[in-house]
């Protein structure tokens, strides 16, 4: 027995499904004790945009921790601080025309969407939440409780309230018109459902499958939010800062929500920090009303402002973001033309692959790994591979991955 299997918690998961110790990383590579390396399709699930290492902003990092500068200060002024609230006003929310106040809760995405639920909460005075089918938030309760997976809702121990579900895009494999229920519901004064607070939206679910949200249907939810004033918050702690593309992935609906968390990759590095973001006339917070000790998290601001300056100062990330995910829409096709009922997902560089047995999705999974290709399974029953590679992945590591990934999907396939 070593000292995982003793000393730490069963609540470990990815661990079991990848049971070597890794070291060191560089790029798109995860080097293993063993002297085994193995390629990196799962990307922290979304923290590690800009790859392990990323030689520039490692370079930040270290000049800042020589010159000891303040690591942490909570949400005290600092210039780390200062000068990562600079490069996102002038490379995100400045080019975009958005107009946004920043709020630092704690270093998590649940930390973002339970603070976005309680701004929501605050300034209509409302309680209920509308979520979608197979929606993921984040493991706290508030996040929990807009959350659609059964067995990790179980983990809460109480009951999850003041929360309702509709359908996600597709969720009727468009056998409906869009909202046609929870348009009911809103205009019936009969309907039985409580006022919304706030509709909470991924505009591509990541846990849930990898399941894209049409343009048009964000735009018509929108629209039904603005028409019956509920707020819209768009959970991008996933699928923001590039993963699809854009820096936030609702930019090509033409939306601007209310309210809009951001993590994982936000801090650049793989280093903890979140974001939410706030249309400036709901920022109506006391000092110290939502707060948390790891807010003020400077080398995190280090690398985030360094990825910022680095990757967004022009649309070259964007395009090859687009490009590579093409590249994978190429090979998951052809891979759908030869294998009978597996179906291709995904928006950028956010894709899977959905097979109509999950226990085949697990083994090509494991399949993956034995070839050194780290890849996950999502979705409710973990029927969708997942494929997620870093977006500074370069073409020819991208090509070797997908040669792993197509070798594996033909073993647990060929009959
Ligand atoms: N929202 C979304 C869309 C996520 O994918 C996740 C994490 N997978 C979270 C929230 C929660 O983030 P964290 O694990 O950092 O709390």
């Amino acid at each position: 027995m070593n000292i995982f299997h003793s000393l730490e918690s069963e609540v470990r998961s990815y661990c079991r499904s990848w049971p070597v110790v890794f070291d060191r990383a560089e790029g798109s590579w995860l080097y293993a004790e063993n002297g085994r390396k193995y390629l990196d399709f799962f990307a922290g699930a979304g923290a590690l945009n800009y790859g392990h290492n990323n030689p520039v902003l490692k370079q930040a990092l270290l000049d800042y921790l020589a010159a000891d500068r303040v690591i942490h200060s909570l949400d005290m002024h600092t210039a780390a601080k200062r000068e990562f609230l600079e490069k996102f006003e002038e490379f995100v929310l400045g080019p975009r025309g958005l107009d946004y106040k920043v709020q630092f809760p704690g270093p998590t995405g649940t930390n973002s969407v339970e603070s976005a639920l309680k701004l929501a909460r605050k300034v209509t005075g409302r309680e209920s939440v509308i979520n979608f089918t197979n929606a993921f938030h984040g493991m706290t309760l508030g996040a929990l409780s807009v959350s659609g997976d059964s067995m990790k809702r179980g983990g809460a121990g109480i009951p999850l309230v003041h929360a309702t579900p509709m359908p996600y895009d597709n969720y009727f494999d468009r056998r409906y018109p869009d909202f046609l229920y929870f348009e009911r519901l809103l205009s019936d004064s009969g309907s039985g459902l409580n006022k919304p607070a706030a509709v909470i939206v991924e505009s591509v679910q990541g846990e849930g499958g990898i399941n894209v949200a049409r343009f048009e249907w964000l735009a018509g939810l929108a629209d039904l939010c603005r028409k019956h004033e509920i707020l819209l918050i768009v959970d991008d702690v996933q699928m923001g800062c590039g993963r699809t593309g854009p820096f936030f992935s609702f930019e090509p609906a033409e939306i601007t929500p209310d309210i809009v968390c951001l993590s994982k990759s936000i801090g650049g590095y793989g280093l903890p920090m979140a974001l939410t973001l706030v249309r400036p006339h709901l920022d109506v917070w006391e000092p110290g009303e939502h707060n948390g000790t790891f807010r003020g998290n400077n080398a995190s601001f280090v690398t985030a402002a360094a990825a910022l300056d680095t990757y967004w100062a022009d649309d070259r990330l964007e395009k090859s973001t687009l490009a590579k995910g093409e590249q994978i829409e190429a090979v998951l096709e052809s891979i759908a033309g030869n294998v009978p009922g597996v179906l291709p997902r995904g928006r950028g560089l956010a894709r899977g692959l959905a097979f109509a047995d999950p226990a085949v999705a697990g083994q090509v999974a494991a399949a993956a790994f034995e070839r050194r290709l780290l890849v996950e399974t999502s979705g409710p029953s973990g029927e969708v591979v997942k494929l997620m590679p870093p977006l500074t992945i370069t073409d020819e590591d991208l090509e070797d991955g997908l040669t792993r990934f197509a070798d594996a999907v033909l073993v647990c396939t060929a009959v």
